[in-house]
């Protein structure tokens, strides 16, 4: 199990007296059936979206520690699901990338069973998070989930990622167009921008 602790920003205690908030982030395990989902009923929050988005990148800025979600470009290692849980109190799960050309057919459904069991039977599931490229925007599969999604009544939040390679002209006109859908929040890895916002809709959930 790979644990880590970081001191970047805890938005779960952003007051804590002692000035230094530790947010205690483990990895639990990557799941390929859901015999492996973990038991404990934790509520738990996914990200989603196709490969190379931009979604480990987003769970290790969320998780203040780089290298904790890894970007998998082996099709085989794609097919699990990883459960990090977070401060000991929820889950951040890390959903397979969709639309991986280079997967076969048959890992292709095996993957579609796996995240439809997901997304069908977890009830503790509160959130989750459909990363789109901003440079991108909706794709087909993209606009699938948002349909199952809203069809299953699962609440969602659109991130417009690596909003950074966008300069501002292009920023508001690839936020226009994947306003069209949904309200995205705007998202980049690299300078950090919505990791605030992101984390508020996140602590939101756990509020009775
Ligand atoms: P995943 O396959 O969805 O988990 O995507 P990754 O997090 O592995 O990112 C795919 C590629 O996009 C990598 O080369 C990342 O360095 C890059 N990337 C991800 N997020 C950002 C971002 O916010 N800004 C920029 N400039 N690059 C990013």
């Amino acid at each position: 199990m790979k644990t880590g602790y970081t001191t970047v920003y805890n938005p779960l205690a952003p007051t804590h007296p002692s000035g230094v908030v530790k947010l205690i982030v483990e990895f639990i395990n990557s799941a390929s059936s859901p015999e492996q989902f973990p038991a404990d009923g934790l509520p738990e929050v996914a990200f989603l979206g196709r490969s190379n988005v931009g979604k480990s990148s987003l769970i290790n800025a969320l998780a203040g520690k780089r290298g904790l979600a890894f970007t998998s470009n082996t099709p085989g290692r794609t097919q699990s699901i990883n459960f990090y849980r977070i401060d000991g109190t929820f889950y951040f799960v890390d959903l397979p990338g969709y639309g991986y050309a280079r997967v076969p057919l048959a890992a292709k459904s095996e993957w579609a069973k796996l995240i439809e069991h997901y997304l069908r039977e977890r009830s503790n599931l509160r959130l989750s998070f459909l990363i789109l490229d901003a440079r991108r925007g909706w794709m087909e599969k993209d606009l699938d989930l948002k349909a199952w999604l809203e069809t299953n009544n699962h609440p969602y939040i659109v991130v417009a990622s690596k909003i950074d390679k966008l300069n501002q002209a292009e920023q508001q006109r690839g936020l226009k167009a994947i306003r069209l859908h949904a309200e995205p929040l705007p998202f980049s890895a690299i300078t950090g921008r919505g990791v605030r916002e992101i984390w508020q809709a996140i602590t939101k959930t756990h509020q009775p």
